[in-house]
């Protein structure tokens, strides 16, 4: 049954930036209703990761498995990448991420943000998109900012008007990248209930983030990532609570 299959399966995967190896044999896996949250210094590949595994960069080895169904690769090594528009499409679109900069359209008023992609990718009706739209709005908590443009809002709204759009192309999973780490600490909370509020809802979601306390709160699975390997993994409590691996250890040391 599908409904059994995770919906993200990363295996063996292998990245590199010319010489520089940032992915050394990655392994991921975010069962549907699960959150996976990534831990790990600057510069582990947390990003990379999140990247290749919605078709935004090319990888050179390994699979990345969507609902059961692998990608089809095209060519090899360096000049390897997905063979399939339609697929690529499929997956990028049923895995919304949420970036750490927001990256909402300035041209666009918030409702507009939240409506693009369902009209012009998904060519859905335009009128269903809105009222689905100002409905995701409604439940991030500001319904009230739809006609305004994302300048006249304060981090912590506009990062939550993202999760709108992210939620608007209604995904099978979504992906955060550092979603609080640009926000000031009482602007944070506002985005982590959000976060919190999906995560109960039983969302699938894979979260890279800084926030120890929301890696804790709302994972089922934690992975610790270092220099592009997995060092450790295991469950909040585990991972948290009784940390194996001297990076792990000195890693979260040096976060209190
Ligand atoms: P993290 O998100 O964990 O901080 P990244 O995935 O952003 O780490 O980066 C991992 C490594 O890959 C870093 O050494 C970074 O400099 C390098 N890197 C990331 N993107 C590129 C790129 N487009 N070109 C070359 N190197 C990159
Ligand atoms: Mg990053």
């Amino acid at each position: 049954m599908t409904a059994d299959l995770p919906v993200l399966e990363i295996r063996n995967l292998h990245k590199s930036y010319g010489a520089l190896e940032v992915l050394k044999g990655v392994n991921i896996t975010a069962p549907a209703g699960h959150v996976v949250s990534m831990i790990g210094s600057s510069g582990s590949g947390k990003s990379t990761l999140l990247r290749c595994a919605n078709l935004l960069e090319d990888s050179q080895q390994g699979d990345v498995i969507f609902c059961g169904e692998p990608v089809i690769w095209k060519g090899q090594g360096a000049h390897r990448h997905p063979g399939d528009r339609r697929q690529t499409i499929r997956i990028r679109t049923n895995l919304s991420m949420v970036f750490q900069q927001f990256n909402l359209w300035a041209h666009m008023t918030i409702l507009e943000n939240v409506m693009e992609a369902p009209v012009t990718v998904l060519k859905r009706n335009r009128a269903e998109v809105e009222a689905a739209a100002r409905a995701y709005l409604d439940k991030v908590g500001i319904g009230d900012k739809a006609d305004a443009y994302p300048a006249q809002l304060s981090g912590g709204q506009q990062q939550r008007a993202a999760i709108a759009r992210a939620l608007a192309m209604e995904p099978k999973a979504l992906l955060f990248d550092e979603p609080t780490s640009a926000l000031d600490p009482e602007l944070e909370q506002e985005v982590v209930r959000v976060i919190k509020a999906l995560a109960e809802e039983g969302r699938t979601m894979v979260i890279v983030t800084h926030d120890m306390r929301l890696a804790a709160d709302v994972s089922d699975h934690v992975v610790f990532l270092h220099k592009g390997v997995i060092e450790e993994e295991g469950p909040p409590e585990a991972v948290f609570g009784n940390p194996q691996s001297e990076r792990l250890r000195g890693f979260l040391g040096a976060g209190r």
